[in-house]
């Protein structure tokens, strides 16, 4: 079967961010691309679709936040954002806090008050669990950093679940530093920019994709007739799984996977925050999304909400969370090396990189890739 019909420029396996800029930035420059697409949707793990007036995040809560103006001001020319800003609840065993750790954390843990009763809190701890040296694993690590009382209530079974490990068998640079704020502030990150999409994200998607100059198929597996297309195109952008395009040769990259399990509830607010993440070990999943708290069109009296369970990943589970430790980095650098001689297929986003990024990192990595193909 012939694939390359129209005489495209270029095929781009995937239709998440990275490939979805690369064919508009390919398209605005006259050049024409087949996007193919193994799920039945464009937009990656970013698409949403909307459900009673919301507008539900098929693959988790994505929030977009970032430092990047360059980057801010690209993705505000497909949308408008909302203004959302992120401030999460932890809920151990039924005590409520605040996240990330800040003074109403501090306050509800211990009844402290001033940033000095709380540094003098945990600096305390710190010593009474007595850790000396370069800690050895997560747990020393997260003891060392911000005591045990809040290591024990709202990291450990947390970060037990989300990566299926004992804490003391979780390399410590997971988490190198733990944000800490000493004032009463409960946005989740530090960014200058954040939001979500009034419309939703895969009305992003829609607006990158409608050059003429872009196809997109869905229910397309690249890996079904690689060397046909391989063949065919002059050139690839792959987003897909490194190891996978390579048939696994070297062997399996590991990665986390999570699975949701959705329910629709007849009230207009069911958890009254739109993520609330269940710290203790028992509780199977790791946090609830309520959607209609990202936006606020939705219609009254239904509202949906999300539970992300933590899984082990294999062949048949989507890939969500490369675990860049020592083993995978090693394996993967053979992958990249490998990569780097194929001069007619970029591998991009983050399961061509084995990276986690987030989304601002792959817009601005699809960019700099676009910058590359066209300017030098
Ligand atoms: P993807 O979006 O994964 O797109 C790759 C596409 O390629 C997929 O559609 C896939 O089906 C397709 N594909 C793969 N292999 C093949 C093949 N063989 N043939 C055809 N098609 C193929 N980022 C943030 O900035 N903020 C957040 O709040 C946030 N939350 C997240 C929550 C979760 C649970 C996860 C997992 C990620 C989150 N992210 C967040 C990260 C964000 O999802 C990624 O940065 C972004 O989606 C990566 O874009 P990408 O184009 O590299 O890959």
């Amino acid at each position: 079967m012939k694939y390359n019909t129209k005489n495209y420029d270029y095929l781009i396996v995937g239709s998440g961010p990275y490939g979805s800029i690369f064919a508009y930035e390919a398209a605005k420059r006259g050049k024409r691309s087949l996007i193919i697409e193994k799920r039945a949707h464009i937009g990656g793990n970013m698409y949403t679709h909307k459900e009673n007036g919301i507008n539900v995040h098929d693959f988790g809560a994505h929030i977009f936040h970032t430092d990047n103006k360059e980057v801010w001001d690209y993705v505000n020319q497909f949308t408008e954002f909302n203004g959302y800003i992120n401030q999460v609840v932890a809920n151990y065993k039924g005590e409520l806090y605040n996240l990330p750790f800040n003074m109403n954390t501090f306050y509800q843990m211990w009844g402290v008050k001033t940033p000095g009763e709380a540094a003098a809190k945990i600096a305390e701890q710190k010593v009474t669990a007595g850790i000396s040296g370069a800690p050895k694993n997560l747990e020393e690590q997260a003891i060392s950093l911000i005591g045990t009382d809040i290591y024990s209530k709202l990291i450990k079974g947390y970060t037990e679940k989300q990566w299926g490990r004992k804490a003391t068998e979780l390399p410590a640079f997971i988490i190198g530093r733990l944000p800490v704020r000493y004032t009463f502030d409960n946005n989740y990150f530090n960014h200058r920019y954040q939001g979500v999409p009034v419309d939703g994200y895969t009305a992003i998607f829609d607006k990158l994709l409608a050059s003429d100059l872009i196809d997109v198929q869905v229910n397309t597996d690249f890996m079904a007739n690689k060397e046909t297309y391989l063949s065919e195109f002059p050139k690839t952008i792959y987003t897909g799984m490194i190891d996978a395009f390579f048939d696994y040769k070297y062997g399996e990259l590991e990665y986390r996977s999570v699975r949701f399990e959705s329910e629709v509830h007849e009230s207009d607010n069911v958890q009254g925050n739109a993520v609330i993440n269940y710290t203790d070990a028992e509780t199977p999943y790791t946090r609830v999304m309520e959607w209609r708290h990202f936006d606020n069109h939705a219609d009254d009296g239904k509202s949906i909400i999300s539970k992300e369970f933590p899984q082990d990943w294999d062949r048949s589970k989507e890939a969500y969370y490369p675990v860049n430790d020592e083993k995978n980095s090693e394996l993967f650098k053979k992958y990249r090396k490998e990569s780097n001689n194929l001069k007619n297929v970029i591998f991009g986003g983050r399961l061509g990189n084995y990276q986690y990024y987030d989304m601002d990192q792959v817009f601005g990595a699809a960019l700099k890739a676009v910058e590359k193909e066209f300017n030098e």
